[in-house]
């Protein structure tokens, strides 16, 4: 049963991944969206650091690269967006095995573009798998899942076998908001063990 709390999600996530970032990490937006978690992370790693950012649509990585010139104006260089699915970022990222802080997953699809363009189980499966094993000791997979929508039930079933069949050098929390319904979002943090 995930832990109530009275934190949005969003910002949960958020504390808990600024928490483990230092500045210099390589991070990973897993999906793009919006690009408020790209944002984020690059103000975490800090102009020293870098940001790997995916998504599969081209609307999103044009939103995410219009929220960082908005906010960073041309100083971006170390943020790369990746037009793919992120269960490559093993293929796509320059870092090693054991060398990334931290990687952000926001499921479901993007609000306000078309909702059949969803994260799906196996790539979700795949890609938090291969993003647990690209974590240096002490980092942090954050991974929010939606319910709602179809097939969002089936993704949380898989999120929830892949947290209880990772190695026990991983240690994962779950969350939900306090008072909220079964159908409302779950947040999962999975620290890798220093
Ligand atoms: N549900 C969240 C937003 C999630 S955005 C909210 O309501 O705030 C999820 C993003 O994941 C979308 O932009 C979508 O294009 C992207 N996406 C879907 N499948 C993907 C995949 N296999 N790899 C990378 N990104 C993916």
């Amino acid at each position: 049963m995930p832990e109530r709390t009275s934190k949005r999600l969003t910002t949960l996530a958020h504390e808990q991944v600024a928490s483990v970032l230092i500045e210099g990490d390589v991070a990973i937006d897993a999906t793009a969206g919006n690009g408020h978690d790209t944002v984020f992370l690059r103000r975490c790693v800090g102009e020293t650091g870098q940001v790997v950012a995916f998504d599969v649509q081209a609307l999103a990585l044009a939103n995410t690269e219009q929220r960082l010139r908005a906010v960073f104006g041309r100083a971006t260089d170390n943020v790369q967006l990746i037009m793919s699915c992120h269960s490559t970022l093993v293929t796509h990222c320059e870092t090693r095995e054991g060398d990334v802080g931290a990687v952000m997953f926001n499921l479901g699809y993007l609000p306000g573009a078309d909702h059949r363009v969803v994260t799906t189980p196996v790539s979700t499966r795949s890609a938090i798998a291969a993003a647990c094993r690209w974590l240096r000791p002490g980092g942090l997979v954050s991974v929010l899942v939606y319910v709602g929508h179809d097939g969002g039930a089936e993704e949380l079933g898989t999120v929830l076998a892949l947290c209880d069949q990772l190695s026990p050098r991983y240690t994962v929390d779950h969350y939900q908001s306090q008072h909220a319904p079964s159908t409302a979002p779950q947040l999962f943090r999975i620290v890798r063990d220093v």
